[in-house]
């Protein structure tokens, strides 16, 4: 507990605070962990991104000796702590802990390595929507619209999340009601009287009453997918809490993110149906971004940790220590699977694992869950597209169900499902679609052939998610 909050500090105080840079304004830019999220996602001049970009990227590679000793002592406390317990490692103690196997993991990971290549048909988009010759690592996350940063009112993001639910049993609509005009929701920041960043959601399974969401709502596309992420969190707390006993109202980590992420799929098909194209490729190509999160870089890190923890073991039996540069080594060789061919990284190691609070929690091994569970999420989509009617029943009785049943029996009982590589062979396919219609998106932008981006996804409606699908 000591080391993890040792890491927290080091992270907050030194890791993400890489100084400051001049801008071509000539105006000072402090980076830390907001605002280079900030200028890499608003500002359309590369060379300011460039120089953002850098100064962390160094600034990382300095930090690193001093994270490595601090990761080198808590991976051989895991271990050990781990061995007492009779498991061979801290990795096969977690995965037992989620019901999950090593092998499922091992699949998993290898169907995203073998498939990364899919996302080149959005690198590409990217690439022509930026009018750029290559991709650097500054270039992934800018926002592609004409108007960045354009603000949504609560109300019409209210409005446009019910609206998203209308496919659904009737119980979303009741319960978004009972949350949205209950008082449940803290929505606005307020900073100068000490409200923190963020947002989550608090669950009140014992009262049987709706959860509180805490949020900084500020208008962007961003901030509604969160709301409906947090209320996908409220609907299923409140199915549990009047379903089964208090005790049985939880789950694992990557169960739980099921109906958060699951809304904010509801969200994008939303948007996409009812919007004009720019904010319809605006949303959908975010999204397209966030499955590359989920499917490359969060899996990667817990590879890492994996393989650090079994460096760092090495290590130790020869009485030495890993140093920052290994970590970086190891840390740039295991990406080299799961990222991109076509973008420009940079030849020297990367260090950012090092600014990854996850890996230092005492809890390790956290970041495989988000990439499980957007799977998952993803492939119980498909089966809404299919047959909502069918879907929708056996929905609402697995949301209900809480930990009276293992995650695996959950997931057969109600989708005949099974964690295993075809799992993640259809999650796949489903990116696959998404970046498609992004494709047809864009075509109908600077075609004549529809109206509008309403009328693209009524050609689709009905034969879009049916459409055999190509490996
Ligand atoms: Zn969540």
């Amino acid at each position: 507990m000591k080391l993890q909050t040792e890491a927290f500090s080091k992270i907050t105080n030194n890791v993400t605070r890489a100084g400051n840079i001049t801008l071509e304004s000539e105006e000072e830019y402090a980076v830390n962990s907001q605002s280079f999220y900030t200028l890499l996602s608003t500002d359309q001049s590369q060379e300011n991104r460039k120089r953002c970009y850098d100064q962390r990227f160094y600034h990382l590679i300095d930090e690193s000796d001093s994270m490595a000793t601090l990761y080198f002592e808590k991976a051989r406390l895991d271990d050990l702590a781990a061995k007492e317990l009779k498991y061979t490692d801290s990795y096969e103690k977690c995965l037992y802990r989620l019901y999950l196997t090593d092998s499922q993991v091992d699949g998993m990971n290898s169907v995203f390595k073998e498939r990364k290549d899919i996302f080149e048909g959005y690198n590409d988009f990217r690439k022509t929507k930026l009018e750029l010759e290559t991709l650097k690592p500054y270039d992934l996350l800018l926002e592609l619209t004409e108007e960045p940063g354009e603000e949504y009112a609560y109300v019409d993001a209210l409005k446009g999340i019910q609206k998203s639910y209308a496919g659904m049993d009737p119980r979303f609509n009741d319960i978004f009601l009972e949350m949205v005009t209950g008082n449940f929701i803290d929505v606005y920041p307020d900073p100068e009287n000490g409200k923190q960043p963020g947002g989550y959601c608090y669950k009140l399974c014992a009262l049987h009453a709706p959860a509180l969401i805490f949020m900084n709502y500020n208008g962007l596309i961003s901030d509604q997918k969160t709301l409906t992420h947090e209320l996908g969190h409220g609907i299923n707390s409140y199915l549990m809490g009047n379903s089964v006993d208090y005790l049985y109202c939880t789950g694992q980590i990557y169960e739980m993110e099921i109906p958060s992420t699951f809304n904010e799929e509801l969200f994008v098909d939303y948007v996409i149906e009812n919007s004009d194209s720019d904010p319809a490729v605006a949303v959908l190509s975010q999204h397209i971004g966030e499955y590359q999160n989920y499917f490359a870089f969060q899996p990667m890190i817990t590879e890492f940790e994996h393989k650090a923890h079994q460096l760092c073991a090495e290590k130790s039996d020869e009485n030495g220590i890993v140093s920052g540069a290994e970590l970086n080594a190891l840390w740039t060789e295991l990406y080299k699977d799961y990222r991109s061919d076509s973008i420009e990284y940079y030849a020297e190691d990367s260090a950012e694992w090092t600014n990854i609070n996850h890996i230092y929690l005492a809890n390790n091994y956290y970041t495989f869950n988000y990439a499980v569970s957007k799977a998952i999420t993803l492939a119980l989509f498909k089966q809404y597209r299919e047959d909502p009617e069918a879907f929708n029943e056996n929905y609402i009785a697995y949301l209900s169900a809480g930990s009276t049943l293992t995650p695996e029996e959950k997931l057969k009982k109600y989708f005949g499902i099974e964690i295993n590589r075809q799992l993640f062979e259809d999650a796949m396919d489903v990116v696959e679609l998404r970046i498609q219609q992004l494709e047809e998106l864009e075509k109908e932008r600077n075609g004549p052939k529809f109206e509008s981006a309403a009328e693209i996804l009524n050609i689709y409606s009905g034969s879009f998610w049916n459409m055999p699908l190509q490996k």
